[in-house]
């Protein structure tokens, strides 16, 4: 299945994709998991990517579309792949229908995460990821075996540079701007389901499953 999880910065996309990936056994793809690596090359490009993260703008289209094309056309890609973080506009939508007609295939499903604000804001102030591997972790609901260090390799864990208060007030009103006009896009196009995204990682994760399946191919 080709399936895209929208919702906000913090709704959980990242969480739940892991495990939705696992379990349908085809590829998380993270754009902003993916141009965070980037962005750690000590290299112009690097550089250059940092300086879009940091304020919470977009990182421009060419960049972003050659990454996404380029690995949804990889062989474990073939099958199905969960999509986080990506499409985030309507250009980019664009963009991603036309590299999967050039492979005969189409999405399946757009998975929209519904947050309120004030959880958006409680989410990301908590949050914690592991530099290395980029797991993800909350100070609270969901805190690591060992006081801020990775339960898989031990490394501090760190607070995104981009969750300061300043950068979150950004990265949501580019949400608003660029990414929801996508509801309508997917909505006329039939492929739209809405998943209530408060409550238990396990409560969501049901939730998810469910509307997962209700877009399978017959
Ligand atoms: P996104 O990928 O949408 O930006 P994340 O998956 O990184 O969001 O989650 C943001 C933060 O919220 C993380 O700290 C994560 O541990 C936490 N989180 C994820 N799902 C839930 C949930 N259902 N309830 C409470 N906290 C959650
Ligand atoms: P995320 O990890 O999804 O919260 O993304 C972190 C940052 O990466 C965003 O604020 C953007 O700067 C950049 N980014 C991630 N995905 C995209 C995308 N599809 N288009 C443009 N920029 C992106």
């Amino acid at each position: 299945m080709r399936i895209v999880l929208l919702g906000p910065p913090g709704a959980g996309k990242g969480t739940q994709a892991a495990r939705l990936a696992a379990h349908l056994g085809v590829p998380h793809i993270a754009t902003g998991d993916m141009l965070r690596l980037a962005a750690n090359a000590d290299t112009p490009l690097g550089r250059r990517l940092h300086s879009y993260m940091d304020r919470g703008e977009l990182v421009p289209d060419d960049l972003t579309n050659s990454i996404v094309e380029e690995r949804i056309s990889q062989p474990d890609a073939a099958g199905g792949f969960i999509l986080d973080g990506y499409p985030r506009s309507v250009d980019q939508a664009k963009m991603l229908d036309e590299s999967l007609a050039m492979q005969g295939a189409s999405l399946d499903k757009a998975i929209k995460f519904m947050v309120t604000g004030p959880e958006i804001v409680k989410r990301l102030s908590g949050r914690l990821v592991c530099p290395v591997d980029g797991s993800v972790y909350h100070l609270v609901t969901n805190p690591p075996k060992v006081d801020k260090l990775c339960d898989i390799d031990g490394t501090p864990l760190v607070q995104r540079e981009d969750d300061s208060e300043e950068t979150v007030l950004r990265r949501l009103e580019v949400y608003g701007q660029r990414t929801k006009p996508l509801y309508d896009l997917y909505g006329e196009r039939g492929i739209l389901d809405e998943v209530d995204a408060i409550g238990s990682t396990e409560e969501v994760y049901e939730r998810l499953l469910r509307a997962a399946a209700s877009g399978e191919k017959k």
